[in-house]
């Protein structure tokens, strides 16, 4: 069958671009990732993965794998600051089977997730990353497109049919093709943790803790359950994760914990490792000081709202935070890269299949947009606010969804209703394929 383009490139080895690579390969789409990196990204950034992502993780194959590394997360809460009690909260178990699917939250640190996705690509699909490339420039006409690279070696231009830019916040295919990146950033920063400390067992903490307060507002989530430290997942720890982690994953007998809090705005990174110690012995429950856990990593993060003017211009496309980016408190961010990932796969599918043309690539871009301003824009902005607002003490009579959440605390129906809002995040671009192939 003659097949109406060759090659797909795809910018950046973070998490959607690992994501559609491997859903194009699945296929038989010939796609070259290529990465500026050596290696891929060891940050404390995600590890929650949304309801409306979990299909796209099934169908690449790595669903099962991320719950066996990571685990489910059954169970998220508002806490109170003073005596960190609970709040309201949500019970992920409404959603254990919904139609044969198992659509909880999942947990697994995104560096794991990426060497899981990497290791699918490479070694079931025969994928092809080039490491050491960075993408400077992006070009087109009407019959190809091709990105400028600098590698070790120099200079190179590499061509395909498609570049699509899942080069994350800073990408530079969205620089090429637009100069504006329009939206705000948060005059707060966030700094990301990753402490062991004994959150569940002595201080009765569920899967996922959002603390309330104005000025210390925070978020804890267990990232490795003591089941995952029997001696296979220790053996399976050792083996995948990068040193530091390792040596955590090997001394301590207690749960790894992401602790995500607030700072001011403009703090270096030497004033926020000073205040460090501060912050947690005024948040987190037991006061701990410093010798009362196990600080692994610290990194701060500057917190944006922003969308691009289009997730497509030609032959060249956007996905995940190279188009769209959100704060992160409610796991929103990559959740909603990983459905763009699962969407564009289909529209390019779609074409190489012979069942869509080229507009589906505008609808795309379209849908797409429409799904971050409705809902990811509105709703990672409320879950900020709520987590910082001036008066935490009557929230609950205010806050339209934290009422919501109590009046289904026990009504499992109410409960699967609010999950299954979440996947409104999603979009079915198999719909417009036509059903007469052109080919
Ligand atoms: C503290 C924190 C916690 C978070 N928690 C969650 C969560 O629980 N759930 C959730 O859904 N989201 C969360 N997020 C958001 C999530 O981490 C991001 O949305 C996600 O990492 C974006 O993935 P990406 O593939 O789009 O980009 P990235 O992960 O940024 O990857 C981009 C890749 O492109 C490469 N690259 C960049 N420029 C070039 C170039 N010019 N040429 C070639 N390669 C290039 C980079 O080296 C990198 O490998 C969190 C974010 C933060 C900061």
């Amino acid at each position: 069958m003659a097949r109406p383009f060759e090659k797909v490139i795809v910018v950046g080895a973070g998490p959607s671009g690992l994501l559609l690579s491997l859903l194009l390969a699945q296929h038989g789409i010939p796609v070259q990732i290529l990465e500026a990196s050596d290696q891929l990204d060891g940050r404390p950034r995600a590890a929650i993965y949304g309801p409306a992502a979990i299909p796209d993780l099934a169908r690449a194959g790595v669903m099962d794998e991320i719950r066996r590394r990571g685990f489910t997360v059954n169970t998220m809460s508002w806490r109170r600051f003073e005596d960190h009690s609970f709040i309201t909260g949500m019970d992920g178990r409404c959603v254990a089977d919904v139609d044969g699917q198992d659509l909880r939250m999942a947990c697994l640190v995104l560096d794991e997730l990426d060497r899981l996705l990497l290791d699918e690509f490479l070694t079931k699909h025969g994928g092809q990353i080039s490491w050491n490339h960075r993408v400077v420039g992006v070009g087109q006409d009407e019959k190809s497109a091709w990105v400028d690279v600098e590698t070790p070696e120099g200079k190179k231009t590499v061509h395909a049919d498609y570049i699509v830019g899942c080069d994350g916040a800073t990408s530079m295919v969205r620089k090429s093709l637009f100069p504006d990146f329009p939206g705000f950033t948060w005059d707060r920063q966030i700094v990301a943790t990753n402490v062991y400390y004994d959150f569940e067992g002595t201080h009765g903490f569920t899967n996922t803790n959002f603390i309330l307060h104005p000025e210390h507002f925070a978020v804890s989530s267990t990232l490795i359950q003591p089941s995952c430290r029997d001696a296979r997942g220790a053996a399976l720890l050792e083996a995948d994760k990068p040193s530091q982690e390792k040596m955590v994953a090997k001394i301590t007998r207690d749960g790894l914990y992401r602790v995500t809090y607030g700072e001011a705005g403009g703090l270096t990174l030497d004033q926020i490792e000073e205040r460090q110690p501060m912050k947690f012995e005024t948040i987190l429950p037991g006061h701990p000081k410093p010798g009362d856990y196990k600080l692994v990593s610290l990194a701060p993060y500057k917190m944006h709202q922003r969308c691009a003017l289009s997730f497509r211009v030609g032959r060249v496309l956007l996905a995940a935070d190279a188009a769209h980016l959100c704060n992160p408190w409610g796991g929103m961010g990559i959740t909603g890269g990983f459905v763009d990932a699962g969407g564009l796969a289909d529209c390019l599918i779609g074409l190489w299949d012979g069942l869509a043309d080229e507009s589906i690539l505008d609808l795309y871009s379209e849908k797409r947009r429409a799904k971050w301003q409705d809902l990811i824009d509105p709703a990672s902005q409320a879950n900020f606010r709520r987590v910082s607002d001036p008066d935490p003490d009557s929230l609950l009579e205010r806050d339209e969804v934290m009422r919501a959440c109590k009046a289904a605390e026990g009504d499992e129906g109410m409960q699967r209703q609010a999950f299954m809002g979440m996947m409104e995040l999603r979009y079915d671009f198999t719909q417009h394929y036509s059903k007469n192939p052109s080919q």
